[in-house]
């Protein structure tokens, strides 16, 4: 599409995955209600689309993290900036995630709502980086293995910035993308940009 960047899953792409993964959800939480956990900035969008493709009773609740640091990195201890509303005890709880890479920060987090004895905890993301794995995670619903690229749009960022693009790039030259911030920000505004259907392959 750009020499920065390459449609890795369009619109459409994400859509019909996301209907299928709410009917894959409806299907194990039948008779219940589950607690959808998301992890603030980058899965909301994901989260919102998820919520209307499942036919069941289901209530949200979001959590924002903050790295200690470069070296937080590497254990994936986070500072949690903004709790759970409401108490997870007794509940079945899906988290929501935008992208799983090495996984050192979900399984912190997990690791945290576990101790706060919910009846069932298990872990929705739309990316899974499946071959960056440092910890070891049990993924119950995967939308897409995704490559070993930085990925912008439908949620994911860099620096803030292209959480609105529908569909998910990946970035060819991030070293240019870190000098000019704002390189991609044609693909928001040109709709000759615009991927056409069926046009990027699936993972
Ligand atoms: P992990 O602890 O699994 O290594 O890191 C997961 C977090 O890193 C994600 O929640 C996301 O914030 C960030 N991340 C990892 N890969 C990407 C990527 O390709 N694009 C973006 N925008 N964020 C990513």
């Amino acid at each position: 599409m750009t020499d920065l960047a390459t449609v890795l899953y369009t619109e459409e792409d994400i859509h019909q995955r996301v209907r299928e993964l709410g009917r894959e959800i409806t299907e194990e939480y039948r008779d219940r209600s589950p607690v959808l956990v998301s992890v603030l900035k980058g899965g909301v969008v994901f989260l919102a689309d998820l919520i209307r493709a499942i036919d069941l009773p289901l209530r949200v609740d979001f959590m924002s993290i903050s790295r200690y640091g470069p070296g937080s990195h590497a254990t994936g201890v986070v500072r949690v900036l903004k709790d759970l509303d409401h108490d997870i005890g007794g509940d079945d709880v899906l988290v929501v995630e935008d992208i799983i890479d090495t996984g050192l920060t979900l399984s912190y987090l997990l690791s945290i709502l576990e101790a706060r004895d919910p009846r069932s905890i298990q872990v929705c993301t739309l990316l899974d980086k499946s071959v960056r794995r440092i910890a070891p995670l049990d993924v119950r619903f995967t939308g897409f293995d995704c490559p070993d690229r930085f990925v912008v749009g439908y949620g994911l960022d860099s620096g803030e910035r292209y959480r609105n693009l529908p569909y998910i790039v990946a970035v060819g030259d991030q070293a240019r993308l870190s000098r000019d911030p704002r390189a991609l920000e044609g693909l928001l505004t040109n709709p000759e940009l615009r991927p056409a259907a069926g046009t990027a392959p699936t993972a």
